[in-house]
């Protein structure tokens, strides 16, 4: 059977599947419920009554109900409200519902003409039809609804009913989800085997639990901070011959030569962007080459940016943290400062990060870093955040971090020359003003 709908007056339609044989109409069936499923959905019903009423109660009359869905073991309960529940208030809630079916309050079902119904003061749902002969479900003292479902004979039937959560679905109209009767139960179970495990990982009983955690927690973040300190003199001198090989950028006035590759491409037979050139000097391991050995032509070069007399660094760098890169771009800055570009890479526990740092004199002319690491970021799988001189980037695909540093490019002035080249064609380039 898969649904049940109101038919003609009086009548019910069954929508059915049929899984064997023939159906031909004037043949008799045999329908038998599904009796432990009936339950747990009458349970629910009886849930939802409760927490219809609880929750006027809680947040005022006009928490009516708009919709709901009724299933085995879960409801979801839509209603009127302006706001979000807090924490509290879903809470009292909870707790008022369940102490309500455990009065087990008696339920009653009785009919009566549409008039008597609403002189006697039922619920009628908006947009709900209903004849003129209606049928009511009281429980208890506290709720009379108008209301054709299948119901718990006693409140305490219902069993527990457990809150999931709550959340918007449309101006001024809120959903709650929850879990009844046995439902409820075996989520609980389940949480208890969580804070079992967590119990046993921490070697100590459940009421120790969040205590002795923050504890960890807290001598993990002194852990931290000491390895920090520790690993400062080591990221010192790394910042130090990340700054002596910054390559610098030559004035180059004038027009290109002609033949020239446009700045920022890669000469033929250049190595792809990660790769050292033949007999370049090695500089340490996840070196992708600061960028001097391009070729003659190919170096950043008639203004833009870095501009004459600035200076470059891009490279990687080997197994360094999100906060230590950061650190480092800004070390490697401070030490040669002006207009420079710092940009630096690094892959730790299979997340990437790219920082990135300019100097005053770029700053000032109105550029901000994180256009330089837009492109590079994007390359490996993440999207570049900060503000002014110093900025970062997360991403997910360590595989392509040699690709990255390259495609560091910052903003240009004038018309945009990236012209979309697929990473990692262009290196960090500047073209002519
Ligand atoms: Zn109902």
């Amino acid at each position: 059977m898969l649904d049940t709908r109101p038919g003609l007056d009086g009548l019910h339609v069954h929508r059915a599947r049929i899984t064997g044989g023939e159906v031909r109409a004037g043949e008799d069936v045999e329908a038998v419920v599904d009796a432990a499923r009936r339950a747990a959905v009458a349970r629910s019903h009886s849930a939802t009554h409760v927490l219809h009423a609880m929750l006027r109660r809680v947040l005022g009359e006009h928490a009516k109900q708009q919709g709901s869905l009724v299933d085995a073991g879960r409801i979801r309960f839509d209603f009127a409200h302006f706001a979000a529940l807090d924490p509290e208030q879903l809470a009292a809630t909870q707790a008022l519902v369940n102490e309500h079916l455990l009065a087990d309050p008696e339920v009653t079902v009785w009919w009566a003409s549409r008039s008597e119904a609403e002189s006697a003061g039922a619920t009628a749902l908006f947009g709900e039809k209903y004849g003129e002969h209606v049928r009511i479900v009281d429980m208890g003292d506290f709720s009379r609804e108008l209301c054709g479902g299948t119901h718990v004979g006693h409140g305490s039937q219902a069993g527990p009913v457990h809150i999931l959560g709550e959340s918007s679905i449309g101006s001024s109209l809120r959903r709650i989800e929850a879990l009844t009767g046995a439902n409820a139960l075996r989520h609980y179970d389940h949480e208890r085997q969580i804070l079992t495990e967590l119990v046993d990982l921490l070697h100590t009983r459940p009421e120790d639990a969040p205590g002795q955690l923050r504890k960890r927690l807290d001598a993990l973040a002194e852990a931290e901070r000491e390895l920090a300190r520790l690993r400062q003199p080591e990221l010192s001198a790394l910042a130090g011959r990340i700054a002596a090989e910054a390559h610098p950028v030559e004035a180059r006035p004038g027009t290109r030569p002609a033949g020239a590759r446009p700045t920022g491409t890669r000469p033929a037979g250049a190595r792809p962007t990660g790769t050292r050139p033949a007999g370049a000097r090695p500089t340490g391991a996840g070196h992708v080459g600061a960028r001097p050995a391009e070729g003659p032509d190919a170096g950043p070069g008639s203004g833009g940016i870095p501009g004459d007399g600035g200076w470059l660094a891009v490279r990687r760098v080997p197994d360094v943290g999100p906060d230590e890169l950061r650190t480092l771009v800004t070390e490697v800055l401070n030490r040669r400062g002006g207009t420079g570009v710092v940009v630096l890479a690094a892959e730790r526990a299979g997340k990437v990060t790219l920082a990135a740092a300019i100097g005053s004199g770029l700053a000032d002319r109105g550029h901000e870093a994180r256009e330089v690491l837009a492109r590079a970021a994007k390359i490996v799988g993440g999207g570049a955040g900060g503000k002014g001189p110093l900025a970062s980037a997360g991403g997910r695909h360590p595989e392509h971090l040699d690709e990255a540093p390259a495609a560091a490019t910052p903003r240009r002035q004038g018309p945009p020359s990236g012209r979309a080249a697929p990473p990692p064609a262009r290196p960090y380039g500047c073209t002519t003003a």
